[in-house]
């Protein structure tokens, strides 16, 4: 296993549509692995293969660890079957977009079909944080970031902030 760097906005690989896995194998599990490690090394709940550079239609999270217990779960070809018309707003952050949260609304509740690491199919409702935490790593899926739900003033605003926080880190 492997802690990956993480690509951060405006990075154009971010905005990549990545291509659906077509045999789950020890390449795929590998990759897993590696994005579990990354995701976990960065302090994050949930992470994206095209986050570390991989265009792959996977996602990993985590939303337990902060009780101290790790219980990653993995989604390979994850899609949304059905969502639900009321919507919840959570204050959203991403490893890709560091250091600026902003509320993001979203279907409250969703269906989602996805492979397990055995390329097993599996069909789920999810609600609550799940339902954000997925729909915002799918979005990843389709090269969205979660300031491109944000008005154009708010996101230039969030744009100019993270190139600001950039240049500081690279003068030292
Ligand atoms: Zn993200």
């Amino acid at each position: 296993m492997a802690v990956r760097p993480i690509l951060t906005a405006p990075d154009p690989r971010l905005k990549v549509v990545s291509t659906p896995v077509e045999t789950v194998d020890a390449a795929v599990r590998r990759l897993i692995d590696d994005m579990v490690e990354s995701m976990y090394a960065a302090d994050g709940i949930g992470l994206a293969a095209v986050q570390i550079g991989e265009p792959r239609r996977i996602i990993v999270m985590d939303l337990d660890q902060r009780d101290g217990k790790k219980n990653p779960r993995h989604f390979i070809n994850p899609v949304i079957t059905w969502r639900s018309d009321e919507v919840a707003t959570f204050e959203e952050g991403c490893l890709s977009v560091p250091e600026i949260w902003e509320d993001v609304a979203r279907a409250a509740k969703i269906r989602c079909e996805y492979l397990d690491r055995d390329g097993k199919k599996h069909g789920f409702e999810a609600d609550g944080l799940l339902a954000t935490c997925l729909q915002h790593e799918m979005d990843h899926l389709e090269g969205i970031l979660f300031i491109d739900h944000l008005s154009k003033l708010k996101r230039s605003i969030a744009l100019r902030k993270l190139q600001k926080a950039k240049r500081l880190k690279d003068a030292g």
